[in-house]
């Protein structure tokens, strides 16, 4: 896995590969002890001078690096701390401080869905948090957390020096992120379980973790707990009580009612759309899960995310296309996020190889006013930037998309 891990960070005046460090984080918890008292922060490697990086430090006490709030275009495309300005996700407008907070020991998560509610209370599903239309959520829904881990594993970015990306990775860099996160104040490594790769040598392996993950579910004490599963949808079959998702990984299969896998399929239409299919499409999927008395996993709620051949998210097949085309052709890019749906105006992909960053833009469905409007409102704000962008109308080829030194990309005032 060249690149995606190969950086290199300073941890009070010594050098460490960060793939060592996350390998062995135990062993230098004495390093980041001392780096934390001495110096205060941590700091990357990849372009001088060296951004910062926060040292946090878990309840349990492990320790873990993360990028400095704010400063992700300080680091390198091909940096696992970089990222776009906040101003290219829909993060910022989307939540209020309380949604998503970055503390000394991790990030908090409020989210709209309770995981342990009393038995002796009413049942609900729903925080009891209303949302006002037009104002920033005080909680994330299961969306905006799919985003998020996306987004913060880096998982939204492509760098062609990375090669390759598996579930193998997906999953480490995802298990890592949820390390140090907190949500509704449970640690997310005991509400949330990431579906590890199958490994043939030791297939109970993953059966053990998938138990132990069960065992917390259900009802415990006074409190009744769900869980959150995240996987790659494999198959979606029609069983003699609803809908079975088959999970990429996993022997076992999620079970959800009839009603609720169709409002899914028509919240979630481009990731159920045959039209991925022929695009080498793949979805991931983070659903919210009970125990049945049989002790099956039945899922109450969930949020689905089409991704590219590399996991890239993308908002149609259209763009799965254009994904896998910008990485045959070498492009390093990353896709910006909704979250929790804002009305932002964000380019369907930022091309991170170029100074300034150029602009891709997927233009689907033709002559529908609601489309029209949206491109018009996008050319003018790209043209305020002085953004380059690259436009793809899908009723014709992709534009060529390779090339540096005379790249495709061309402003939107030279078309006119
Ligand atoms: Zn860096």
């Amino acid at each position: 896995m060249a690149g995606e891990t190969n950086g290199q960070v300073r941890l009070a005046e010594r050098t460490v590969v960060l793939s060592q460090l996350r390998k062995h984080v135990e062993e230098y918890a004495r390093l980041f002890t001392r780096a934390k008292a001495e110096v205060g922060h941590a700091e990357c490697l990849c372009r001088t001078p060296a951004p910062r990086l926060v040292i946090r430090c878990s309840r349990a006490g492990r320790y873990h690096l993360a990028g400095w709030p704010g400063e992700g275009e300080h680091h390198e495309a091909d940096c696992p701390f970089h990222k776009l300005p906040a101003v290219l996700s829909g993060r910022r407008d989307a939540y209020s401080v309380d949604a998503i907070r970055e503390g000394e020991a991790g990030v908090s998560i409020r989210l709209d869905t309770t995981l342990a509610r009393s038995v002796k209370a009413a049942p609900r599903t729903r925080a009891p948090v209303t949302q006002r239309e037009g104002l920033a959520r005080r909680t994330v829904g299961l969306l905006g957390l799919l985003h998020w881990l996306w987004e913060e594993s880096q998982l939204t970015a492509w760098h062609p020096r990375w090669r390759r990306r598996t579930w193998w990775l997906c999953h480490a860099r995802l298990l890592e992120q949820a390390e140090g996160c907190f949500i509704n104040q449970t640690a997310a490594s005991e509400v949330l379980y990431i579906v590890p790769p199958f490994r043939p040598a030791s297939p109970e392996q993953s059966a053990t973790a998938l138990e132990m993950f069960k065992n917390r579910l259900g009802r415990h004490g006074l409190k009744e707990h769900r869980g959150l599963i995240l996987g790659e949808i494999k198959a979606r079959t029609l069983t003699k009580y609803g809908v079975g998702y088959a999970l990429a990984h996993q022997r076992v299969s999620l079970f959800a009612s009839a009603a609720l896998d169709e409002r899914v399929r028509r919240s979630y239409r481009p990731a159920f759309a045959d039209a991925g299919a022929e695009q080498d499409a793949r979805r991931v999927g983070l659903f919210l899960v009970d125990l049945s008395p049989r002790g099956n996993l039945t899922v109450v709620d969930m949020a689905v995310m089409l991704v590219t051949r590399l996991y890239i998210p993308a908002d149609s097949s259209h763009e799965v296309a254009m994904g896998n085309a910008l990485a045959a052709a070498s492009r390093a890019f990353i896709k910006p996020l909704r979250y929790d749906g804002t009305a932002a105006v964000l380019p369907d992909f930022v091309l991170t190889d170029v100074t300034p960053h150029a602009y891709v833009e997927v233009y689907g469905i033709r002559g529908r006013k609601p489309y029209e409007q949206r491109k018009s409102v996008k050319q003018a704000y790209y043209q305020r930037q002085g953004a380059d962008l690259i436009e793809w109308d899908v009723t014709e080829q992709i534009p060529d998309l390779t090339g540096r030194q005379n790249p495709p990309v061309r402003s939107p005032q030279s078309r006119r």
